[in-house]
């Protein structure tokens, strides 16, 4: 019998433009051409460096993936030279132009597929597209192309059955107030509460997104075929299969992603990583004791009002244990804020230095990984949570708004692998860019407070050793997963099969 000719599955990666965003969608199109699939990243010009330099460190699965920038659309719509990424917007005021630019660039991109040549063996036809969750476009192009699409939030599971739970029986709409709390019973029996202004902004009242886009938001993700989740099933307590049933789509957790490129050396774990700074704290880190070093940081562009840094600051340096702090935004500190800082935190490097503050883009993952890291202070975004459980690293949580309110009630409550600071409003935060450092608001969140959560997370008796314990089950777990016949193995080659 004569031999059919089985084209590759060929899946288009189309990243939403924010770093956070891009680190783990990059990584599953090398895990997915690591499983054999042809890969076509579509990115930005600005950003396809960055793009490139993370395939090509991936090992296994770079051989198969394809980087093409196609060219943004910024300028027409209004933003700066050099806009293509959303930590490059200057101004809450531009966000609406932004989803403008990317509405063109998504035409521009269709335009790509169409012209895309006829397969042949290397480069089958597109036969898969995975898109990051506001490219509401990308469904089009993928029904033009009789392909399935999935939608990557870079959100977990269980936050997304919360925000289905949300979308479908809307309790936050009862409340008289931003701070009333109110059930959300999506993951019994589990109970849980949360303050409407706890909740990601498209369950907000108001917000620098229009309305009309939230509802197209939405319907994207009605349209989708599936949705492509950077966690694994073990981590998620029911929640994946919870979420599967709620929105009848394939829900495929295949990470953690993190863990693709771990056998590249330290300095090369993140380009962004000046390697200078990186191999800083990588050598001030190996001076350290196991697990005595408290690692705190709050992702990609987590800033906080400078009334609020210096109560964080005045706990951090007045801990007992060696502290590595990513400060974000120190450039647009007020001068009495960055003198402080300059006082009474080390940026040297030095061994004996007891806080070393670290001002740019920290090697994360490899920090995480370091023996002498024995707790994260964490503003519980999904990217930062699944690289501590991913390193079996307990954390102390301070969501700052998004989703992450929700990721903390998974870390404390349900997985049992981290404690809160008690943190109740978001930390004020602003877009990169503005020049007052953040707002003039006061400190939410005293010296004190903070204190307390860092001593039961460093030293909690019982309880702290019961949070390691289970934060070093999960990170075999997740190691597990990734395996041979592990569970987002499995989910990576269920995924293949709907490109196939
Ligand atoms: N990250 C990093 N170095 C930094 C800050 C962030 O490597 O100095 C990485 C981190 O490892 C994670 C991502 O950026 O992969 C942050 O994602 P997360 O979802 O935690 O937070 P977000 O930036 O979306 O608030």
């Amino acid at each position: 019998m004569e031999a059919t000719l089985c084209p590759k599955p060929h899946f288009v990666v189309i990243p939403w433009p924010a770093t956070s965003h891009m680190i783990p969608i990059v990584d599953i199109g090398c895990l997915l051409a690591a499983h054999g699939a042809a890969v076509t990243i579509i990115t930005t010009p600005s950003s396809s460096q960055l793009v490139q330099s993370r395939v090509d460190r991936a090992g296994q699965g770079s051989a198969g993936v394809t980087v093409t920038a196609i060219p943004f659309p910024g300028a027409e719509a209004g933003l700066p030279d050099g806009c293509e990424r959303t930590d490059h917007i200057p101004s809450p005021d531009l966000v609406p132009n932004f989803f403008v630019a990317t509405a063109r660039f998504g035409e521009a991109v269709a335009r790509h597929c169409r012209r895309l040549p006829t397969a042949t063996a290397a480069h089958p036809r597109p036969s898969c597209v995975v898109a990051g969750m506001c490219h509401t476009w990308a469904h089009g192009v993928a029904r033009e192309l009789g392909a399935p699409c999935f939608i990557f939030h870079g959100f977990c599971a269980f936050a997304l059955l919360c925000c289905e739970y949300l979308n479908t029986h809307r309790p936050h709409e009862a409340v008289g107030s931003p701070d009333e709390l109110f059930d959300l019973p999506a993951l019994p029996p589990f109970e849980f509460r949360f303050a409407r202004r706890q909740l990601p902004i498209h369950f907000q009242p108001s917000s620098s997104i229009p309305e009309d886009r939230h509802r197209e938001l939405r319907e994207f993700e009605l349209a989708v075929d599936g949705i492509v989740v950077n966690s694994f099933d073990e981590l998620e307590h029911g929640s994946v299969s919870r979420l599967a049933a709620a929105t009848g789509k394939a829900v495929l957790s295949v990470g953690p992603v993190s863990l693709c490129g771990a056998a590249a050396p330290p300095s090369l774990l993140d380009s962004r990583a000046n390697s200078d700074d990186a191999r800083l704290c990588m050598a001030w880190l190996d001076a350290k004791r196991a697990d005595s070093v408290l690692y705190v940081s709050f992702g990609s562009a987590g800033r906080m009002p400078p009334a609020q840094l210096i109560q964080l600051g005045l706990a951090l340096v007045s801990c007992p244990w060696p502290v590595l702090w990513v400060i974000k935004g120190a450039d647009t500190l007020p001068d009495d804020v960055n003198e402080w800082l300059q006082r009474n935190t080390d940026g040297s490097g030095l061994p004996e230095s007891q806080c070393l503050a670290l001002r740019g883009w920290a090697p994360q993952v490899a920090i995480l990984e370091h023996p002498a890291v024995g707790g994260f202070l964490t503003h519980c975004g999904w990217g930062s949570t699944l690289e501590s459980v991913a390193a079996g690293v307990p954390m102390a949580t301070w969501p700052f708004s998004a989703e992450q309110f929700l990721n903390e009630k998974l870390i404390v409550h349900v997985l049992g692998i981290g404690l809160s600071v008690g943190v109740t409003k978001p930390t004020e935060s602003v877009l990169t860019g503005a020049k007052d450092g953040g707002g003039k608001a006061d400190a939410d969140v005293g010296m004190e407070q903070v204190k307390q959560a860092l001593d039961m997370l460093m030293d909690g008796g019982a309880d702290g050793e019961a949070r390691k314990t289970k934060a070093k089950e999960l990170k075999a777990k997740s190691k597990t997963a990734l395996e041979h016949g592990g569970s987002s193995y499995m989910n990576l080659e269920k995924l293949i099969q709907f490109g196939a």
